[in-house]
């Protein structure tokens, strides 16, 4: 599995912050004072402007530091409070790499979400690689929702990855002779497993996305999707640090109903 974020609100947090002011304040959010007031500033860009205005002697990183605190203070105070509308604002799109058809079919149940998942129909499977589940790839202990902690012995794994491997062989030779003796593809891939690779676009907003990492990253999850849960935070901590922090260290929190 591979995870990245495709595109993301520019400044999501920011998006965020702004929303919550113009619920508490008299002032329109639009007003750029304001503005530069709950944003960090770009020091790349120069925006010496209002580190002049603000600051007795400016420094760079004083300001920084005051403008992060500032902010970071407002969503955590957002987020305890329970306001989580305003986090429906800003949005991240993802790109999921080879994931199983089976994380395609709990992922896609989430209804705040959209996707593009690849064609069965158009894109060839028979050189893909089957997912392989985590009990069969290797020895180490994994919670499984139905029996626990897995701890198979190691006979035991290697004897059923064996089947696994001949089984899925012979899945994707039934499907590529098949197709090359003219069966349409959209009927040939009804051999392929549920461990069929498959890439997909996931897209959400940041209420919507806190929502799926919480009930998809929780023990009870499969193995797969809650790694897909994880790989999401992670991303998130590079455009939307305080948010995804908190929802690590609070995670899991109702978000709604
Ligand atoms: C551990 C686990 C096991 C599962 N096992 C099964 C299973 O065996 N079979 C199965 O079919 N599904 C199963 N699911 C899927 C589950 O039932 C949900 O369909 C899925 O998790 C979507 O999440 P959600 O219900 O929170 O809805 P989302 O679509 O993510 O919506 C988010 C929230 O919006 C609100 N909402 C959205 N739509 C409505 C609505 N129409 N009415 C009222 N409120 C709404 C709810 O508060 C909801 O929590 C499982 C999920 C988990 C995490």
């Amino acid at each position: 599995m591979k995870v990245e974020l495709l595109d993301y609100t520019d400044k999501p947090e920011k998006t965020v912050a702004m929303a919550a002011r113009n619920d508490y304040s008299d002032d329109w959010v639009a007003d750029v004072g304001y503005e530069a007031a709950m944003e960090p500033i770009d020091f790349d860009q120069g925006d010496y402007e209002w580190v002049e205005d603000n600051l007795a002697e400016p420094s760079w990183d004083d300001a920084r530091t005051e403008l992060e605190a500032k902010k970071k203070s407002l969503l955590e105070q957002l987020l305890d409070r329970e306001h989580y509308g305003v986090f429906e604002h800003p949005s991240a799109s993802f790109a999921i790499n080879d994931v199983s058809r089976s994380l395609m079919a709990q992922l896609t149940r989430h209804r705040h979400m959209s996707f593009d998942v690849q064609s069965q129909r158009y894109v060839d499977f028979e050189d893909k690689d089957i997912v392989v589940p985590e009990t069969l790839r290797d020895s180490d202990e994994h919670l499984s929702r139905d029996a626990g902690l897995v701890d198979l012995d190691e006979d035991v794994r290697q004897e059923y990855r064996q089947r696994y491997d001949e089984l899925m062989d012979d899945l994707t030779e039934f499907y590529g002779d098949a197709v090359e003796d003219g069966v349409p593809k959209e009927d040939a891939r009804f051999a392929l497993p549920i461990g069929s690779p498959v890439n997909i676009v996931a897209s959400g907003n940041l209420r919507s996305l806190m929502h799926v990492m919480n009930i998809r990253g929780k023990a009870n999850a499969q193995w797969e999707v809650r790694e897909l849960a994880d790989e999401m935070n992670d991303e998130l901590h590079e455009v939307a640090p305080i948010t995804a922090n908190y929802f690590e260290e609070n995670a899991p929190f109702k978000l709604g109903l």
